[in-house]
């Protein structure tokens, strides 16, 4: 009996492997393939020999709690109590399946917006919720229509990713503002805010759950410290909530995992007072610009790209194939691996998009350009 029978590996497992066995470029999982900041390295080398090394507190190591709210109200400028308002998480996964974990029951409704981050519609039916999947406009940006339509009296919880994986959109002001709207009229709705790539905008700075006190009381913010420090393999992100859906949130944790690794709580905590995460934004935008330069004459068609470390490009012009297919053929064939976008679809819409990651260094970037400008 499984509680996943229509669930297969994740796209971005399959697709790396692939890129493994057939040697190919891999800028398809979104991980950095540069070298880690020295400084982290240091405090690395320096921490390991320090007695750290036994359960740090359920909820996080609370130096790091700490900084996580000085951080908070640097950059958003909002006060959070950091003991009550803040829990560390194994990646931002698991801070997702927790929330949704924590205060979904049998038959609660959960709105994603597609192409949706793969792990949503499974946590949800892990916890007996319904995926209410409503597509994103053929601009990626959010069809505030669909969304109060899909809206019942059953609905829990709105996932909002942003800025949003694989399409690189970034929220406006007016989405906020429109989201509040018809928020107003369904206090019973909560909102899980996936920040993930919060610190990784271009043209535009990032608009945070943290910024809008309109919504803030119902909303749980998760981010990444893998992806914002380029430590993908560490796992390790944060959730934000208000007090008393937090105490909710660290009943599940504890039993969850307890609490997370000691040790890159620690380091972490010691490198936020060093961290630029300004340059940080600066670093991926320069890539992202190189990338497109270097796809420019090729016969993909490049969408905008306001924040994320992905590219998303149409193929059209080179083939008619199905998404996965075509992803698998420029593995086998060109040597280059990517994520096809109509998995992150319910109903598998495809478009002939991929998405490339360029968190990459500038070599592995040129190889892969040169052989996509050769298709
Ligand atoms: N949400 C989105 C949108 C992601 O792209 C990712 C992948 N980093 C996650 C959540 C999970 O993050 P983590 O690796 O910290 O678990
Ligand atoms: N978030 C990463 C991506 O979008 C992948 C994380 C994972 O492999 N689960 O590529």
């Amino acid at each position: 009996m499984s509680k996943l029978p229509q669930i297969t590996t994740s796209i971005f497992s399959v697709m790396s492997q692939l890129a493994n066995d057939y040697q190919a470029i891999n800028l398809s999982q979104g991980f950095p393939n540069f070298p880690e900041d020295n400084q982290l390295l240091e405090i690395s080398s320096r921490l390991i020999k320090q007695n750290i090394h036994q359960y740090a507190p359920m909820a996080g190591v609370p130096s790091l709690l700490e900084k996580i709210a000085w951080q908070t109200e640097k950059k958003y400028n909002r006060k959070i109590n950091f003991s009550s308002e803040i829990i560390i998480t194994a990646g931002a996964t698991q801070g997702i399946f927790t929330t949704i974990n924590t205060f979904i029951s049998n038959g609660d409704e959960v709105v994603i917006l597609d192409p949706s981050y793969d792990s949503y519609e499974p946590s949800i039916l892990v916890a007996g919720g319904k995926p209410i999947r409503v597509s994103l406009r053929e601009d990626y940006t959010p069809d505030f229509n669909k969304i109060e339509k899909a809206i019942t009296s059953k609905t829990k919880l709105i996932i909002i990713n942003n800025p949003h994986n694989p399409t690189g959109k970034v929220w406006t002001k007016t989405d906020f503002e429109q989201l509040e709207t018809i928020l107003e009229k369904h206090p019973h709705v909560m909102l899980l805010g996936d920040e993930v790539y919060e610190y990784i905008t271009f043209s535009q700075p990032h608009i945070s759950f943290n910024t809008r006190p309109k919504l803030i009381d119902r909303t749980i913010i998760a981010s990444s410290f893998g992806k914002s420090l380029h430590v993908t393999g560490w796992k390790i992100g944060y959730l934000i909530a208000p007090a008393q859906l937090m105490n909710e949130i660290k009943k599940v944790h504890q039993f969850q995992v307890f609490s997370v690794n000691s040790f890159s709580q620690h380091v972490i905590s010691e490198y936020l007072e060093l961290v630029d995460f300004e340059a940080i934004s600066k670093m991926y935008q320069q890539k992202r610009n190189l990338f497109q330069e270097l796809m420019k004459d090729s016969k993909f068609d490049l969408l905008p790209c306001e924040g994320t470390y992905f590219q998303i490009v149409n193929y059209s012009r080179i083939s008619t194939k199905k998404d996965l297919d075509f992803a698998k053929e420029l593995i086998q064939k060109h040597s280059v691996a990517a994520i096809p976008i109509s998995v992150f679809y319910s109903d598998h819409t495809d478009r002939h998009m991929l998405r490339f990651c360029f968190a990459k260094t500038e070599e592995t970037l040129y190889a892969a350009a040169e052989k996509l400008n050769k298709i």
